[in-house]
């Protein structure tokens, strides 16, 4: 039987009287690709913030493996394994794509290595940074500066980076937003790749990408969960239609 990884109950958070997130509940299941999809202002991005505990909830709960997380800061979150990687570019201009990799590495949860102190240790450190970029299609880039890097390999970084901190389950914030076909493409076989092992939960607008990649999806609409189910499923529900054509 496939276990629940993120239980989330009635997560709710005001802005003054405002609901931004209603009452959501959310069960994500060990080992699946799940979609928050929705129209704009759906809520989505404060979910985001509030699964991560870089916002507050107002009411609610969130259970990683049935530990309540809800409460906790940003770090002990991602310490217990549930990580963000940010639509804002969150790598170091000025550094390689090698070295964000290994600064990364050396934040990392689990990874324990003395930088400063073993020749062995270095060379640990440069393997694992080799190897996630080598995983994210970036070995040739290893050593070009991050600022200098295209769009999508920018993109395929930010992962390579996040990635580096061992996540159970991963949040992504609209990977392939402002990409063209191919690297969409190509960010698509990644997150499918780097799912393996892993839960991922995306926030993703771009529907047909949604439809072949997540087994299942969650539809916000004003701050509330309108639809749950698989793509087509939700695609073909009334209330989805509703909410994206603003009727
Ligand atoms: P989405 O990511 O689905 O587009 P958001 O979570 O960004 O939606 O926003 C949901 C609603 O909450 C929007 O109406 C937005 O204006 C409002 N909102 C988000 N953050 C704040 C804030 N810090 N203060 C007030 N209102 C906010």
């Amino acid at each position: 039987m496939t276990q629940t990884v993120l239980e989330v109950r009635g997560l709710t958070r005001r802005f003054g009287a405002f609901k931004a997130v209603d009452g959501v509940d959310l069960d994500i299941a060990e080992g699946e690709i799940h979609a928050l999809i929705g129209p704009n202002g759906a809520g989505k991005t404060t979910c985001f913030n509030l699964l991560t505990g870089s916002l507050p909830a107002s009411s609610g709960t969130i259970r990683l493996r049935g530990e309540t997380i809800s409460g906790l800061g940003m770090d002990r979150i991602a310490q217990r394994g549930l990580v963000r990687s940010y639509q804002i570019s969150s790598i170091f201009p000025d550094f390689t794509a090698l070295n964000n990799v290994r600064f990364a590495l050396q934040q990392g949860r689990r990874t324990n290595f003395d930088f400063w102190r073993s020749e062995l240790s270095l060379t640990g450190l440069n393997d694992a940074a080799m190897g996630l970029l080598d995983d994210l299609g970036l070995s040739d880039w290893a050593e070009v500066r991050a600022g200098d890097l295209p769009y999508g390999r920018k993109r395929a970084l930010e992962i390579a980076t996040t990635l580096a901190l061992d996540p159970q389950v991963l949040l992504l914030d609209e990977p392939t937003s402002g990409m063209g076909r191919e690297d969409i493409g190509r960010v698509t076989d990644l997150i499918r790749k780097v799912a393996a092992g892993r839960t991922v939960v995306m926030v993703e607008h771009n529907l047909p990408v949604v439809k072949g990649l997540c087994e299942r999806v969650t539809v916000l609409a004003r701050g509330q969960v309108i639809a749950r189910g698989t793509y087509d499923e939700v695609a073909g529900d009334p209330r989805v239609v509703e909410a994206y054509l603003g009727k």
